[in-house]
C-alpha cells in the first residue's frame, strides 16, 4: 500500500530544549517518535540516538542476524521476523544510550521513550516503550494502539485511579519502562492490518497531556491528513502544553 507522512515538533514556550526526536522515512516505511530525558542535554542525545538506531535497524541499514534470534519455524512468518527485528532495534538503541552515558557521568540516567511503526505492504508493525503513543484513526474512530508504561496507567488498569484523576497528578509522567535507563528493554510489539485511508498518529506526551483522544479525532476530522501533524502540535500548545510537542502522521493512500 502506498503511504505518505508528515512530522512536526515544537519546543513550546516553557522548556529550554526540545528533547523529542522524530523520524519519517516513507521509502523504508519506518516512523519514530522518541521523548528523551536526563538533563544536561542528555535527553536530546538519547531521543536522537534511539530514533537513528531504530531507523537503521528497521530499514535494514544495520542488518541483525535474525537466524540467531529466531527458531527456524518462526522465520517462515515474515511478521514474526519483523517483530523480532523491532525488539532487537529497541535493545540496540538502549545499548547505544548506555554506552554514551557510561562514558559521560554527567549524563547518567539518560533515556528515552520510543514508539515506532514499520509499514510493510498491508501490515503495520508497532513497537513502543514509555508513554509516547500511537493512535489509529479509521472511519471516524480513534483507537489508542499503545498502553502507556507509566505508574498511573498501572493504577488505572488496577481500578485505583480514573483517567480523569490521573490527568491531574504531577507524577503522571513517571515511567515504568524506558530505553537506555536500565539494561534490557521489553517493548510491547504487535502487528495490525493497514486499510486504505487509515491514519496512524505517533505523538509525545506533550500532546496527549493536554488533548483527550476525542479531541484529537475532532481536530483530525476537520482537516486533511497533510495538515494533521501541524494542527495537533498547534492545538496542544494552544491548550497550554508545557512540554515539547511532537507528532508524526502516516496516511495510507486510498
Ligand atoms: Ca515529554
Amino acid at each position: 500500500m502506498r503511504i505518505e507522512a508528515w512530522g512536526r515538533s515544537e519546543c513550546g514556550e516553557v522548556r529550554e530544549n526540545n528533547e523529542d526526536a522524530w523520524l519519517a522515512d516513507v521509502h523504508a516505511g519506518v516512523f519514530v517518535v522518541a521523548d528523551g530525558m536526563g538533563g544536561h542535554a542528555a535527553g536530546e542525545v538519547a531521543s536522537e540516538m534511539a530514533a537513528r538506531t531504530l531507523h537503521d535497524v528497521l530499514s535494514g541499514d544495520a542488518d541483525p542476524d535474525e537466524t540467531r534470534l529466531l527458531a527456524e519455524e518462526d522465520l517462515e512468518d515474515e511478521a514474526a521476523v519483523m517483530r523480532e527485528r523491532m525488539r532487537y532495534a529497541m535493545n540496540q538503541a538502549a545499548i547505544q544510550i548506555q554506552r554514551h552515558a557510561r562514558s559521560r557521568p554527567e549524563t547518567r540516567g539518560m533515556g528515552t521513550t520510543a514508539v515506532a511503526i514499520v509499514v510493510d505492504g498491508d501490515r503495520v508493525h508497532l513497537a513502543h516503550v514509555g508513554d509516547s503513543r500511537a493512535y489509529r484513526l479509521r472511519e471516524g474512530r480513534i483507537d489508542r494502539m499503545t498502553r502507556d508504561h507509566t505508574v498511573v496507567q498501572d493504577e488505572i488498569d488496577a481500578g485505583r485511579l480514573t483517567p480523569a484523576m490521573a490527568r491531574m497528578l504531577p507524577q503522571r509522567g513517571v515511567l515504568t519502562r524506558s530505553v537506555g535507563v536500565h539494561g534490557r528493554v521489553e517493548p510491547d510489539i504487535a502487528t495490525f492490518d493497514l486499510e486504505p485511508d487509515d491514519l496512524w498518529v505517533l505523538c509525545s506526551d506533550g500532546v496527549t497531556d493536554v488533548l483527550e483522544d476525542d479531541e484529537i479525532i475532532d481536530i483530525v476530522d476537520e482537516i486533511t491528513p497533510e495538515q494533521t501533524a501541524d494542527a495537533l502540535v498547534r492545538e496542544a500548545l494552544r491548550a497550554g502544553s508545557e512540554d515539547n510537542c511532537t507528532v508524526v502522521v502516516v496516511h495510507a493512500l486510498p
